[in-house]
């Protein structure tokens, strides 16, 4: 606990009180035992823990993980600002993430329960939020990507973004209807059990896990993927970038009690097309809203043909938490 006080303190911009990110619709808690936060200073009303905020933003680390995330954040990374940029900057992925995004709430149950999205980058479910959804957490360890989330989502008081760790959530046990991750769990496989483990605690009985993932089922997918990333200018040789198959899901989520509901692939052309970092200068450059809706068209479409929907780029699944665990 020391430790802890001692950080909270140790820097002017993280300075206590948290009365803003207190007074928002989410209630947080104690990632270490659960218990409630006290107003004002960030600190555990029951095991004592002190949290600092950052540049107004919550964070939930401790001083290992937190120099961790800063010492990432200082690696330059190609691929993360390709992504920043392509996401803000080109009309077709913005448009393609809208569609993205709808697809997954609909997955989400309309209980007026919490909703927490992980490993949230900038936030792009959360800065998608529809009028239905109450209460919402972000959390993402990157302090960088969660102050861009933080500072686009001031306004809407239902959503706290915070710096945090999938594996150990400020929420309580049972607290979320819904989590939702786009395509962050292909990045995290080393703690992918932990991760799920903890999906599980924060969801309640019958909540959901929605998520989006790269689909490795279709062996045909998976030789062009590997072949991408090694051509990749932006992506490179990146391990991480590789998908799951259905079957590993599944697996992996059973010893959580998450079981899978649906599962999905989707995205033919528009998918690799409008997201795609590589083809940056070319999406910058394209501004016609048309042509999204046309790729976006021919993608619903050919999720429809028979032989051609097993080869989608991605998966969109849902997996229930059971009843007991
Ligand atoms: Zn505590």
């Amino acid at each position: 606990m020391g430790r802890e006080a001692h950080v909270t303190t140790s820097k002017s911009a993280d300075t206590p009180p948290v009365g803003e990110s207190l007074g928002r619709a989410f209630e947080l808690v104690c990632p270490s035992c659960h218990g409630p936060l006290g107003s004002g200073p960030l600190r555990c009303e029951a095991c004592g823990r002190a949290f600092r905020v950052h540049e107004g933003v919550p964070v939930f680390l401790d001083p290992d993980g937190w120099e961790a995330a800063r010492s990432a954040r200082a690696v330059p990374s190609r691929a993360r600002d390709d992504y920043s940029r392509v996401r803000r900057a080109c009309i077709l992925t913005q448009m393609y993430y809208d569609a993205w995004v709808d697809r997954l709430l609909a997955e989400v149950p309309r209980d007026g329960g919490a909703l927490v999205e992980l490993m949230c980058g900038e936030g792009e479910l959360s800065r998608r939020l529809p009028p239905w959804v109450r209460a919402a957490l972000a959390v993402d360890r990157d302090p960088e990507a969660a102050q861009v989330a933080a500072r686009d989502l001031a306004h809407d008081r239902r959503v706290t973004v915070a710096v945090g760790d999938a594996t150990a959530l400020p929420v309580a046990t049972g607290g979320a209807s819904a989590v939702v991750i786009i395509g962050g769990l292909h990045h995290a496989r080393p703690e992918l059990a932990r991760i799920l483990r903890e999906v599980a605690r924060v969801l309640r009985p019958r909540g959901v896990l929605v998520a989006s993932e790269p689909a490795n089922d279709h062996p045909l997918v998976r030789r062009v993927r590997r072949w991408q990333y090694s051509r990749s200018t932006s992506q490179g040789h990146d391990p991480d970038e590789d998908g799951f198959t259905r079957g590993e899901l599944e697996l992996a989520m059973a010893p959580h009690g998450l079981r899978l509901a649906t599962y999905d692939v989707f995205g033919f052309v528009a998918y690799p097309l409008m997201g795609n970092t590589d083809l940056l200068p070319l999406l910058e450059g394209a501004r016609s809203r048309l042509l999204g809706r046309a790729l976006l068209g021919l993608d619903a479409a050919l999720e429809r043909v028979p032989v051609i929907r097993r080869l989608g780029w991605a998966s969109r699944f849902v997996a229930r938490r059971e009843a007991t665990v």
